[in-house]
């Protein structure tokens, strides 16, 4: 990176927040991507982290003058690549912007996008309130949640991302600061028109800085219940009659005893379900313990109608906690031995189906695909291990059949994780050429050089 170049950014953000030896600049260049399609990144870049809108503003000037690529990074928990720079340029760190203002009144949060998810969940603990969304790593920030428009265990009841947005202020690729919507829970003007162009985005069209984010009242009732089965199908074809009953849990997991066991044994913990196979976790949240046990005794009957063995129920806060945190893991603990990770998304009622496909594609290649997910949402992690002798061809070939066969019950080759860096060449398994094309034109519109994450998203 040009001398020139980093004395100008050090004369935006202060000499004390630009980082250039090739030593430090390390540790800012990779995600968590599984190993097999792990991005190889460029060394050659200057971190730098803004403290505010106006600061990310004139940064962006600065790299539009000299058509510098900027890669935004927020907790670089992604899964995809999506902020790994791949060409010589500036990596923009956001984890500066920690600002969290909780207005109780209204029931929402102003906060920085660099302000990581377990800080969100404190802060609104702290306000006896609640945000109830929960995507795996609590090192994620709020602006790549947002740019993500992260999922997660905890997206049934009440959404995923997207649903708690009523505000961003992002900084468009030439520098224009916005600020859209407000704490507003309706708003057809500018949330409604413009905001959720920088919602699941992945940062090709702005920088998103600050947001207005949704809290809930705290549930004064929860509780998460294991369901164990003997086996997949009776698991997961509960799931649909579960939803159909009109009893919405928080969150509706699907995990089965490998992995969970994996998970638990990395983490020094135990399983506690002794007996079954495949187990349902359902996390339960009420505001009266009369609605919670009406739920629990419902959810019995249907599971046990469905040839459910004896549930199990965690009823204290850290027993629940250490349900989601073995959950939450699972990724990690299976990392090690692991290719890729998937994350495609059919209609609810078809994840039976699709497991039944990942099924018979596992046996065609002679392989074990761990297989778990967020079941109340048809979001399914399919895991692809890492075998002998095997060519990358071979993983690929295998992952386009999980993803085709995904595509055929309705579904997307991802409900989560997003595109990023190493699923750009398979977005036209879902997209047409002129959807591709009308991103590109946005793209095109909204950043004209091409600098804010260049080559991210679009093929
Ligand atoms: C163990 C584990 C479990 C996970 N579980 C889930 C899960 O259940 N559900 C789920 O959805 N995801 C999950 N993830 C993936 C990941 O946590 C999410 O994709 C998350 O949204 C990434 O946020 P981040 O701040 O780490 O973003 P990063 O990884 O830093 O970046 C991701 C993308 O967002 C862009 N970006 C980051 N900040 C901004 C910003 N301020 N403005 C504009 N663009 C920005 C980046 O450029 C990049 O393209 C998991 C990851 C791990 C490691």
């Amino acid at each position: 990176m040009k001398e020139d170049i980093v004395e100008s950014l050090k004369g935006i953000v202060g000499e004390d927040w630009v980082i250039d030896s090739e030593e430090l600049v390390k540790s800012y260049l990779e995600d968590e991507t599984a190993p097999g399609p792990k991005p190889q990144p460029v060394y050659d870049v200057v971190v730098v982290k803004p403290a505010n809108a106006q600061e990310v503003s004139e940064i962006l000037k600065l790299a539009n003058r000299e058509k510098i690529p900027v890669y935004v990074r927020g907790g670089a928990t992604g899964l995809v690549g999506g902020c790994v720079p791949m060409k010589s340029g500036i990596v923009l760190s956001m984890e500066r912007m920690k600002e969290i203002e909780v207005d109780r009144e209204n029931l929402m949060a102003v906060v920085g996008a660099g302000v990581t998810l377990g800080e969100l969940l404190q802060a609104a603990e702290k306000a006896d309130l609640f945000f109830p969304a929960h995507p795996g790593d609590e090192g994620a920030q709020v602006g790549g949640l947002i740019a993500c428009n992260a999922g997660g265990a905890r997206a049934v009841k009440t959404g995923v991302m997207r649903n708690y947005v009523t505000g961003i202020e992002v900084v468009l690729p030439t520098g224009e600061i916005l600020n859209i919507g407000g704490k507003l829970v309706k708003d057809n003007i500018s949330a409604g028109k413009l905001m959720h162009l920088f919602i699941g985005t992945e940062g090709i069209l702005g920088v998103i800085t600050k947001a207005v984010i949704r809290l809930f009242p705290r549930f004064k009732a929860t509780a998460t219940m294991i369901v164990p089965f003997n086996d997949r199908h009776s698991a997961l074809n509960t799931v649909p009659k579960i939803l159909q009953r009109g009893i919405i849990p928080l969150g509706l997991e699907y995990v089965e005893r490998g992995p969970i066991e994996t998970s638990a044994k990395y983490l020094g913990l135990e399983w506690p379900c002794k007996e079954g196979e495949a187990f349902l976790i359902i996390i339960l949240a009420e505001f009266n313990e009369e609605a919670l046990y009406g739920e629990l005794e419902e959810i019995s009957s249907i599971c046990q109608e469905n040839g459910s063995l004896e549930p199990l129920l965690a009823e204290t806060s850290k027993e629940q906690e250490t349900i989601l945190k073995i959950r939450s893991e699972i990724y990690t603990a299976l990392k090690p031995d692991m290719y890729d990770i998937l994350d495609v998304c059919v209609p609810p009622a078809y994840i039976g189906k699709l497991l039944d496909e990942i099924d018979k594609i596992a046996e065609k290649y002679g392989v074990v695909m761990p297989v778990y997910g967020h079941a109340g949402d048809g979001n399914v992690h399919a895991h692809i291990m890492l075998e002998e002798g095997w060519t990358r061809e071979q993983y690929e070939k295998l992952r386009e059949e999980v993803y085709k066969a995904a595509i055929k019950l309705g579904g997307v080759i991802t409900g989560e994780h997003g595109i990023g860096e190493i699923r750009k060449k398979d977005l036209h398994l879902n997209l047409s050429e002129e959807e591709i094309e009308l991103l590109r034109k946005l793209k095109k519109t909204l950043d004209p050089n091409s600098i804010l994450n260049p080559g991210k998203v679009i093929p």
